[in-house]
């Protein structure tokens, strides 16, 4: 083993599968001053004795492309190593044996074309071809990947490790690190318990003990471990008679997996209670082969399934019995990315699936250190998705949830019950009594609908158009005829104040910043020129400005305020919190808001995008003339302790008027009438202003915001897809994202969003297609729960397209 280094530009901490492969990208990435420490041997956390089964497939599109990834670099590791990985691509089945899993599965295989993924449909007799063992007397179908198998963890560990040692990174083994402590300028100091050495950067890669060294830092990371079995069987006959090996088979209904380990099989479990291990910390001495007692008893249920679909398993013999540990997040997706609050402390934990997202956390990690941001969207597992909210108890409840549900079906209008209520917003219980059915943002209950007399108050899952749909209808018509009411305290809102406030607004915003009482809509691009986001921009007094974004993004903007505001003469302040709001949309908002101020809220006295600052009733408020559903609309904040009372005024002023609670699902379907992209979906780090139609909002004159040099090279490109929307065929599902736009059997596009308009009695869906398309008036198809509906591209929006209604 090298003498430890006395300074490096990283220190990794872990040696896991994590670890190693952060390490070798940043080698790969051109960052060679980099170490990793290690407690004790290199996998001696969970990697040592996963199953080793590795599969692109993940509910999240930019998470499927990353395992696509970490598959990929397989052989390339193994042929740079040199280390033999055991790799077999087997292929790997994901099998459905009710319908609704079928539905859920093709639409799953319409989405893989989108991602490159080749995989394929096939029935029961095809599959009993590949797997000779399997019962197929109720199966319907299954998923076929042909990137699918499994390897040696160990290998594939030790085979990052030597790639990335061969290209000058240095590992030390058996040092522990026991404290990081900033050294005053900046950098850290590594304190191990064979010496200390200062580093750059850290990288917390600790796995089972990730909390643990976030807490060195006084960062809790919402991770929490859960015991996991699988079982060996002794050799198979009917495995010794076949040529070749059975493909990973993923019995979605059944709740298990499996896999060939040389001739007999490898089964493992998700049980329906998950059961957490090591709440109160992960204690230093386990690992290196240490494993948990077995607990087959609360396996029973799982292997009765098992043996119903392996019959030849309930005769085989069990050779070994493993029960291991291993991390999981509220969500089940890693935690990666720069940690917010504290600088220079990255994250490359809470990785559940290690094998299979190794690769791409680490490719997304070190391409973020050394260039300045990731390479692609990778929100769904950047560390800052998380808040407050996501505390100890709600991370073990969420956790649990998420490994007992692991393989159940993640309906798109399914809010799972665990960690809730949490944060409810100071409304709730009108809300409630108004038949409020709510959905969670951020760990808020935020109103999804309101249910209609004598309809179901609960919202039933599914992949096509659900019970809400009546009650949806009912508030998009009011919300277009007379005036809908929404809580939107769930909105992300920011208090950007001093005197070089509107300077350093110059340079963080690509948008014209507004003048004394106006607002506009202002992206924000990064350094490369891709959206960061779109704010809203009011400015209250010459120097205090209030921004507005969507709520579960506030974390990570403030992390990007934290690192681009960070100047003398700026104050920052996060509000969402701290102001609650409701927004009031249609023809009739305006004698709504003139009873409840008693001011003059006519259009040339109120105009368009400005702000009025005004009390109504005894609240306090802020009444900002914008509105997302493309509606005469205001938004009206105030301090959290004032929103029920705001509220009440608002709809004791409602009464007499066609007036209504509306929630969020009407909101979705009001601005797709319109056009108008929302974040997530239509604008992202994955687009450039000029692809989302957002290049009219960016002051390209100005010097000097982020991100300028690359959005004038945005705007001279023509650019190679473009945001359009589309009006579907479809009979009683709309699209959900990312379903393939076809023209001529040709992949041209696929969808970012969709739904259904009420107010135009038609399916929409938002979508990137190839600009040669873009204009086209042929007929595109597009596959929405595997069947094939025609679209058209639509010239403008469904309604007022002219935006009269929302300016006059
Ligand atoms: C039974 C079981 C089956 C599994 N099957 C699969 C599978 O089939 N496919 C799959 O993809 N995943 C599987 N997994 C999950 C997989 O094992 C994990 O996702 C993966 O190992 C996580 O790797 P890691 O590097 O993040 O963490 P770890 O493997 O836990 O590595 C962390 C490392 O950090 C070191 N460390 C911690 N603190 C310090 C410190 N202070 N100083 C120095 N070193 C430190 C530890 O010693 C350890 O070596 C399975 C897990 C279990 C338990």
């Amino acid at each position: 083993m090298p003498a430890m280094k006395s300074h490096a530009r990283v220190v990794v901490v872990g040696g896991g599968v994590v670890g190693c492969s952060v390490l070798y990208h940043l080698t790969k990435m051109g960052w060679k001053d980099v170490v990793l420490c290690e407690r004790k041997e290199l996998t001696a956390g969970s990697s040592w004795h996963a199953a080793g089964g590795f599969h692109a497939l993940n509910s999240d599109p930019n998470i499927s492309r990353l395992q696509a990834y970490t598959i990929k670099l397989y052989r390339e590791i193994e042929k740079l190593s040199g280390q033999n990985i055991g790799l077999h691509f087997t292929g790997g089945l994901n099998i459905a044996a009710t319908r609704e899993r079928w539905d859920f599965l093709r639409a799953d295989w319409a989405r893989h074309r989108v991602l490159g993924l080749s995989t394929e449909l096939l029935g029961p007799a095809q599959i009993r071809k590949l797997c000779p063992i399997i019962d197929t007397s109720d199966v319907i179908g299954a998923i076929y990947d042909p990137m699918e198998g499994h390897l040696d963890p160990s290998g594939a560990t030790h085979a990052f490790a030597k790639a990335a040692r061969s290209a000058g990174a240095e590992i030390y083994r058996h040092t522990r690190v026991i404290e990081i402590l900033p050294t005053g300028h900046g950098s850290w100091h590594i304190v191990t318990d064979a010496g200390t050495l200062e580093a750059e950067h850290v990288v917390n890669a600790a796995g089972l003990w990730a909390r643990e060294v976030g807490q060195m830092v006084g960062v809790q990371l919402p991770i929490v471990a859960m015991e996991h079995h699988y079982l060996l069987t002794e050799d198979l006959p009917e495995l010794q008679q076949l040529p070749g090996e059975i493909p990973l088979v993923l019995d979605l209904d059944g709740e298990i997996y499996l896999r060939q380990e040389r001739k007999g099989i490898l089964l493992g479990v998700y049980e329906k209670e998950a059961t957490p291990w090591a709440l109160n910390g992960t204690p230093w001495e386990y690992g290196e082969n240490e494993l948990l007692p077995p607990s087959l008893d609360r396996l029973t249920d799982a292997l009765d399934k098992g043996f119903r679909r392996f019959p030849t398993l309930s005769a085989a013999g069990i050779r070994r019995v493993v029960n291991g540990p291993f991390t999981f997040t509220p969500d089940g997706n890693p935690l990666v990315g720069p940690v917010p609050g504290v600088r220079n402390y990255w994250a490359a934990c809470g990785v559940m699936a290690g094998f299979a997202q190794a690769g791409g956390v680490g490719l997304a990690l070190s391409h973020w250190m050394t260039q300045g941001e990731p390479d692609s969207d990778i929100y769904a597992m950047d560390v800052a998705r998380f808040g407050a909210h996501a505390s100890r108890n709600y991370t073990i409840a969420k956790g649990s949830e998420f490994y007992a549900r692991r393989f159940q079906i993640a309906y798109p209008n399914e809010f799972w019950p665990a960690g809730r209520p949490a944060k409810t917003p100071a409304t709730y219980p009108t809300l409630k009594a108004a038949n409020g059915v709510f959905g969670v943002s951020f760990g808020t209950e935020v109103p999804l609908y309101f249910a209609t007399d004598g309809e179901l108050s609960e919202e039933t899952p599914s992949l096509r158009r659900s019970n809400a749909f009546a009650s949806v209808a009912e508030e998009c018509r009011v919300a277009r005829n007379g005036v809908g009411i929404l809580d939107i305290s769930s909105f992300g809102k920011y208090l950007i104040g001093g005197p070089r406030a509107e300077q350093a607004l110059e340079r963080l915003l690509a948008g014209r910043i507004p003048g004394l009482g106006k607002i506009r809509l202002t992206p924000m691009l990064s350094h490369s020129g891709r959206l960061m986001g779109d704010l809203t921009t009011m400015r209250l007094e010459s120097d205090r400005f209030l921004l507005g974004g969507s709520g579960y993004l506030q974390t990570w903007h403030m992390r990007w305020f934290s690192h681009h505001l960070a100047a003398e003469g700026v104050t920052v302040k996060n509000v969402s919190e701290e102001y609650g709001g409701v927004a009031i949309f249609g023809p009739q908002s305006r004698e709504l808001l003139a009873r409840l101020s008693q001011a003059n809220v006519s259009n040339e006295a109120f105009p368009f995008l400005t702000v009025l600052q005004r009390d109504l009733g005894f609240a306090p408020a802020l009444t900002a003339r914008l509105s997302v559903t493309g509606e005469l609309g205001y938004e009206i904040y105030t301090p959290t302790p004032y929103m029920h009372a705001l509220l009440g005024s608002v709809i004791q002023a409602a009464e007499e008027l066609d007036a209504r609670h509306v929630g969020f699902y009407a909101l979705n379907a009001l601005r797709l009438e319109k056009s108008f992209g929302i974040w997530s979906r239509e604008f992202s780090p994955d687009y450039t202003p000029r692809m989302a139609g957002l290049d009219r909002f960016i002051a390209y004159d100005r010097p000097n915001f982020i991100g300028r040099e690359a959005a004038i090279r945005d705007r001279e490109t023509a650019p190679k897809r473009r945001l359009v929307t589309l009006a579907v065929s479809s009979t009683d599902a709309d699209a959900a994202g990312y379903e393939p736009i076809v023209l001529r059997g040709d992949l041209v596009g696929f969808v970012t969003s969709g739904g259904y308009a009420h107010s135009v009695r038609t399916s929409l869906a938002m979508a990137y297609v190839n600009a040669e398309v873009s204009d086209t008036e042929q007929e595109l198809s597009v596959t929405i729960l595997g069947e094939p509906c025609s679209c058209r591209i639509l010239t403008e929006p469904s309604i007022d397209a002219s935006g009269s209604r929302m300016k006059s």
